[in-house]
């Protein structure tokens, strides 16, 4: 695409400055229309109303020079009566994300609570299609809880080894597979306070198979994707995983908590990136004021960064 064309910053004001002509035009406006009645509604979207724009043009004097547009208002602290987890702005978000990803669910592969704590230990600082590639071996080699306790970690090292730091991951998955065996009886628990006694377990990969294996929800999963899409959307602004799970538990409806990590989850992989998030692609953009934008029609808030 041209430089000039598409600012590679929005504009403060919101505005798509600088885009005369051109596909990126008719994408802005194809969003607009697409979300007139969500803006129309204005559910906590801060979005910029510009008052005197465009009526004020039409009734202008002639010979009298246009009336310069009044400034539009620059951070969250100055929008009056802007709350970004109002429960109005936060179920449009639900609501939309249910329209996005109805179905979303845990892509790691896994046929039994055990299978999905490993896949999960797996998983840290490494992506589900790279340990969905691991574990059918593993878990034709090792079919049991009870196979994984009586390896020592040396042991299952090279079968793990491509998902990273996998001296690490063989300790907590033999750690927890012997822990599993001797003090629940060789099944995985279905309790949080049970699971985060099992070596490599914390609350993220506890959350995972309580609520995808169990349907229990007992809090929300924070893993990179959730974290930095919440304080996007300026659901929390905390940077401590355990933290920004508090805030989530609080203007979260309970009774979501499993699907919205899902639906953030699937977000993040398809629209919401870490760098250049498609947000021109994006159905949640009006109601979303990042910093980081690539594209926007509402104007964006210091303070909520990815
Ligand atoms: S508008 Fe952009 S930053 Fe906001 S949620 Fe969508 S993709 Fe992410």
């Amino acid at each position: 695409m041209p430089r000039g064309v598409v600012p590679r910053q929005p504009a403060r004001t919101g505005r798509q400055d600088k885009v005369r002509v051109g596909r990126t035009l008719l994408s802005a406006k194809s969003v607009q229309k697409q979300f007139a009645g969500a803006k129309n509604a204005r559910v906590g979207t801060g979005a910029l109303a510009r008052p005197g724009r465009g009526k004020a043009s039409a009734a202008a004097p002639e010979g009298r020079p246009e009336p310069a547009p009044k400034p539009a208002p620059a951070a969250t602290s100055e929008v009056k009566g802007y709350n970004p987890v109002a429960p109005e702005r936060v179920a449009e978000i639900l609501k939309r994300l249910d329209q996005m990803y109805p179905h979303a669910t845990c892509a790691l592969t896994h046929r039994s609570a055990w299978e999905l704590l490993v896949a999960t230990i797996l998983s840290a600082q490494s992506t589900d299609v790279n340990v969905n590639r691991v574990t059918p071996e593993l878990f034709r080699k090792y079919p049991t809880v009870e196979a994984f306790a009586a390896l020592t970690p040396e042991q299952l090292e090279p079968d793990v080894r491509s998902t990273g730091f996998f001296r690490n991951k063989s300790k907590s998955v033999v750690g927890a597979a012997k822990k599993i065996v001797s003090d629940f009886g060789g099944e995985v628990p279905d309790d949080m306070g049970k699971l985060l006694t099992l070596p490599g377990v914390a609350r993220k990969t506890a959350n995972v198979v309580l609520g995808t294996w169990f349907k229990k929800a007992d809090g929300v999963v924070v893993d990179t994707h959730v974290q930095r899409i919440s304080r996007r959307l300026e659901l929390t602004t905390q940077t401590d995983p355990q933290k920004i799970e508090q805030d989530l538990m609080r203007v979260i409806p309970r009774d979501k908590w499993i699907l919205f990590a899902h639906q953030i989850i699937w977000h993040g992989r398809k629209l919401c990136t870490a760098r250049k998030p498609k947000c021109a692609d994006c159905p949640l953009e009006n109601l979303c004021h990042a910093a980081d934008k690539t594209w926007s029609t509402v104007e964006m808030h210091k303070g909520a960064k990815g």
